[in-house]
Order: C-alpha cells, then sequence, then structure tokens
C-alpha cells in the first residue's frame, strides 16, 4: 500500500509500524529497506511498541484471576478468542492517533479481497487504498515482488520465503497459526521452531488445544516424515489410526 501511494504521489506525512517484537526477521528487513523510500519521500517514520516487552506479557506478568482471588503469571499464547496483544496494539495506535492534533488522512491496507473488513473499517474513517485500487492480497505480493520486495527468512535450512510457506505473515507466535503452516515452520524454519517449543516449555497450555502442544505437534511431524518415507499417504483412514495409536494423540 505504502509503495503504491508514493507511486501515485498521494501526500503521505507519517508511515506508523507497531512493533509486536515477535515479527519474523525479513519483516524487520522489509521495514529497514522502505526507511530510505519513506526519508527520500519526505515522510516521517514512526515506530509504537508494547509498554512492555511481548515476552514479558506473556510468560511472566503478575495477573489477578477475573473470577476467583488470587493470581497468575503471563496472559499465555495470543490468538484465537484471546488475542491480548491486539487489544494493546490497538490501545497504542489510538493513542497515538489521539497525539495528534490535526485532521489527518488514516490509510489502512486492507486488501480487495477481504470484504469482512471493509465496513468496520470505514466506520471507523479509515481509508482503503487497495480496496480503491482493486487489489487483492495476491495482487499485492506480486506488485511488491514486482518492485524488488521479499520476505525472505535465512535459514539452517537455507533460504525461505514466508509467502510460500504460511498463509498470513504474523507474528511467529501467533496461536492462530493453522496445522499446515505449524509444519512448515517445524519444516523450514527451525530456529522459530525451537523458539516456539520453548514457549510451550514455559505455557502449560498447549498451544492448538488439547494434546496439540508444540511439542504433540512436532511427534505428529516427525511420524508424518517416516510415514512417508515408507511410501505411505497422509490423512488415510490409517495414518490417523496409526497416529493414535503411536502417540495416543488425536491431533
Ligand atoms: S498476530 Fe497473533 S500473536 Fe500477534 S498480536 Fe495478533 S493475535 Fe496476537
Amino acid at each position: 500500500m505504502l509503495l503504491k501511494l508514493i507511486e501515485e504521489n498521494k501526500p503521505i506525512d507519517k508511515v506508523v509500524f507497531y512493533d509486536t517484537g515477535m515479527e519474523f526477521q525479513s519483516i524487520y528487513d522489509s521495514r529497514d529497506k522502505l526507511q530510505s523510500v519513506i526519508d527520500s519521500y519526505g515522510a516521517e517514520y514512526i515506530e509504537l511498541k508494547p509498554n512492555e516487552p511481548f515476552l514479558y506479557s506473556m510468560l511472566e506478568r503478575k495477573i489477578k484471576y477475573r473470577n476467583k482471588t488470587g493470581f497468575h503469571f503471563g496472559f499465555g499464547w495470543c490468538g484465537g478468542v484471546c488475542r491480548w496483544h491486539t487489544s494493546m496494539k490497538i490501545q497504542a495506535i489510538q493513542n497515538y492517533k489521539k497525539s495528534l492534533n490535526d485532521d489527518y488522512i488514516d490509510y489502512v491496507g486492507i486488501a480487495y479481497d477481504e470484504p469482512h473488513r471493509f465496513d468496520k473499517a470505514k466506520s471507523e474513517g479509515k481509508q482503503l487504498p487497495l480496496v480503491d485500487w482493486k487489489m487483492t492480497e495476491a495482487d499485492c505480493l506480486a506488485y511488491c515482488r514486482s518492485k524488488g520486495y521479499n520476505w525472505i527468512e535465512h535459514t539452517s535450512n537455507g533460504d525461505i520465503d514466508l509467502y510460500d510457506i504460511l498463509d498470513r505473515v504474523s507474528c511467529w507466535c501467533c496461536r492462530n497459526k493453522n496445522l499446515d503452516e505449524l509444519r512448515n515452520i517445524y519444516k523450514y524454519l527451525p530456529e522459530y521452531w525451537g523458539k516456539l517449543k520453548y514457549i510451550q516449555s514455559k505455557i502449560a497450555e498447549p498451544m492448538k488445544g488439547e494434546n496439540k502442544s508444540v511439542f504433540d505437534l512436532e511427534k505428529r511431524f516427525e511420524f508424518e516424515d517416516k510415514w512417508l518415507e515408507n511410501g505411505n499417504k497422509l490423512r488415510t483412514k490409517d495414518f490417523y489410526n496409526s497416529l493414535k495409536e503411536i502417540y495416543k494423540c488425536s491431533i
């Protein structure tokens, strides 16, 4: 959205990036690459952050129980119905906007094929240039790539573009990641998989629900690799029966 706004010579005073602290490295690389583009357009780069580090809030922050006395430590996994960091992000952006005393145009990069997001954004007075340009998520990705942007992660397993293995690029620890995305993280991004295991070792609740901790998922993915090596097919009745029998899990 930013690159095309610049291409169309639209007025841009400030470019705001909210850093959760849990972005993939390639997101930070893209941010850094954009700095000179933003500077030469004469816009100001603003970076917002949470008041406390994500991991601290996730694992250590002292939190009072809602419906009983006492405390627990850390909000735990973020995603699903408990998107605690999303609330922090929205609050930080709202606070920033309140600090701007002028009228401003609030451009947001919602794509043309995300209609479920249009009404809320428009009721909040946001402008949706990608929707005006009828650019879908795939169009945006192709456009960015045509401009020399990519989301390459350099890992011990080689280089991989995040958009080739994930449906959406969000925080690497996001609980909303689906099984295919998590399998790809296990397979292609071993360093991030190791970090997910670290987080799981600190949180009792399994990342994806009952019997679906990061460690359970790892067992499943290892099993899948062996199953395929033996010439079998995934997602068959035999596959699920064997998975259940060997690992006592029903993922
Ligand atoms: S992307 Fe996921 S982990 Fe990150 S703030 Fe949003 S819901 Fe939370």
